[in-house]
């Protein structure tokens, strides 16, 4: 016999799960009271059907004005509006009306699926199936499991979310579960950003399309609208009261006047006059060999490497130096010095000594994520000369490099900068001066949220990573990110910040972690 799925709500949620579910092969029930509601849902089956040209899904979902007495339902699945005193209500009706043993699911994002798991009999059947906004189009199923659900209705939950193809991770009953929660640092850390007017919203979004983001932040706030992105950090801040969680004023603010995003014509961009453009941060074409600089590159380590190989393609006169000893090797010539460092220490110190050495026409590039650069200027003779950039972790996967506009660089120092990294194929966003300034501080404490929700037992760090590429859209999953970036370089990054903004932004203590190798019996069979 084919499997009923009564679902309850038909509003955005509602009717994509009931197509996913018809696509499944349910029998599908939706109860929706609004004939309204019914009607947009229609109109969009009709375009989602159309487009995949499987419009006789569609005799699969019956509609409902009321829930039934009783139902012969394998699983149910709540989409109401996110009020907890509708839900529990609307789970209590629910509870009654299917088998005792039927698979009872809510689809809210806030909630703790065991509050209400708490108002029916046979708690043990009730999980949170998180679907994914469109859920006909998103790939994933967070699978919520609250402490009363058995493990045998888990088990029944991962082969739901197979037969509606869609991925399933488990997430513990958390705050969040885990999209929402590790998402939240993008948002609030680039909103910091932008009232510490480190750069424009454009050029920031600019600097996240560079790191892979499909979205920068601004610009997807606005798609998501700023009041439901608020109400979703409102909700974890309220729950959790972790201060990184709360709320930033000026979002606070922009929906207070009703610049919500694209809904109201404007929120961080402005679209009353058709789709802003977006802000190009000129990643050029590969440019011919460089023969006029001399290029020293100092450092060691895996961006050092990989930072030698680009530039030994494009400059005839590169010099390498890997030891910190062999400075006196520096040729006098040099007009062009990158130093790498090790990814983790501040460099200042180096820099300085450099500086004395070598005549005034050379610029000087530090990692602008790890060290001071006001110190480390404070300590030159030629302050002007020295630039602040930004590689997170492979250069290969960051299309945009940030460089420092402090106050003492001179201008032609600056253009260098540019030219140098559009030489290598970068485009380049100026940015003001500030611990782990834009790409560090918020991909760093994206991974470091990965480590806390892991140690928090939120989920595993494969689960993590797959929710956040697929839930997201991030390029690269949070944990393998911070294999790549390396987790004594995030933790660097976010001790300066938590230095300058307090211990609420401090890098968890299990960062380190992502230093050992990833899997010990992998490691040993490559020995
Ligand atoms: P929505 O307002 O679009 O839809 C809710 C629907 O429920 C409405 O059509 C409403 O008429 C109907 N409804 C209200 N009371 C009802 C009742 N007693 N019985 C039957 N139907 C009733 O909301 P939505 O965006 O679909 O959100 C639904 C749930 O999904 C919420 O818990 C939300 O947190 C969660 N969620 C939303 C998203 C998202 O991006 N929109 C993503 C994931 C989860």
């Amino acid at each position: 016999m084919e499997q009923r799925c009564l679902i309850v709500g038909g509003g955005t949620m509602g009717s994509g799960i009931a197509l996913v579910a018809a696509r499944g092969g349910y029998r599908v029930e939706v109860v929706e009271p609004l004939p309204a509601a019914r009607e947009r849902a229609l109109a969009y089956f009709e375009r989602e059907t159309q487009r995949a040209e499987d419009g006789a899904v569609l005799e699969r979902i019956v509609w409902l004005d009321a829930l039934p007495q009783s139902s012969d339902a394998a699983l149910a699945i709540e989409a109401v509006p996110e009020q907890f005193d509708l839900k529990r209500d609307v789970f209590i009706a629910l509870a009654r009306a299917i088998a005792p043993d039927a698979l009872l699911a809510t689809n809210t994002s806030s909630f703790s699926v065991s509050a209400l798991a708490d108002v029916v009999d046979r708690s043990d059947r009730v999980v949170g199936l998180h679907f994914f906004n469109p859920p006909a189009r998103m790939a994933l199923l967070e699978i919520i499991g609250a402490p009363q659900t058995s493990d045998e209705m888990l088990e029944r939950a991962f082969a739901v979310a197979e037969r509606l193809g869609k991925t399933g991770v488990l997430a513990s009953d958390t705050p969040g579960f885990i999209v929402n929660r590790v998402a939240r640092p993008f948002y609030l850390n680039a909103m910091r950003a932008l009232e510490e007017e480190i750069a424009s919203a454009e050029e920031l979004d600019a600097l996240a399309r560079g790191a892979g983001f499909r979205m920068g932040p601004f610009e997807l706030m606005d798609l998501i609208g700023l009041d439901v992105n608020l109400a979703t950090t409102e909700s974890i801040y309220a729950r959790t009261g972790a201060p990184r969680f709360a709320p930033v004023e000026l979002q606070r603010r922009m929906v207070a006047q009703g610049l919500l995003g694209r809904k109201t014509g404007a929120g961080f961009y402005n679209y009353r006059d058709g789709s802003p453009e977006r802000y190009d941060a000129g990643v050029p074409e590969q440019t011919e060999r460089n023969s006029d600089e001399f290029v020293a590159l100092l450092g060691f380590g895996p961006r050092a490497d990989e930072l030698a190989e680009l530039l030994e393609q494009q400059y005839a006169n590169l010099q390498r130096i890997e030891n910190d000893e062999l400075i006196d090797e520096l040729s006098p010539r040099t007009t062009l010095v990158i130093d790498a460092g090790d990814g983790v220490e501040d460099r200042g110190e180096v820099i300085a000594g450099l500086d004395s050495v070598l005549g005034v026409e050379s610029v000087f590039f530090a990692d602008a994520y790890t060290t001071d650069l006001e110190r480390c200027a404070r300590r030159m003779q030629h302050p002007e000369r020295l630039i602040g950039y930004g590689v997170l972790g492979e250069l290969q996967s960051q299309d945009v490099v940030e460089i420092v506009d402090s106050d003492q660089v001179a201008d032609d120092a600056l253009e260098l900068a540019q030219e140098l990294f559009a030489t290598l194929g970068k485009g380049a966003v100026l940015v003001e001066d500030s611990p782990g300034l834009f790409l560090g501080r918020t991909i760093g404490s994206i991974v470091n949220e990965a480590m806390i929700a892991i140690a928090e037992d939120v989920a595993s760090p494969d689960d993590i990573d797959v929710a956040m590429r697929l839930g997201a859209n991030y390029p690269i999953g949070p944990v393998a990110w911070g294999r790549e970036i390396g987790g004594a370089r995030i933790a660097r990054i976010l001790q300066r910040v938590a230095d300058a903004h307090g211990d609420a932004f401090a890098p968890h203590r299990s960062l380190w972690m992502l230093d050992l190798p990833p899997n010990p019996e992998e490691e040993e069979a490559a020995q």
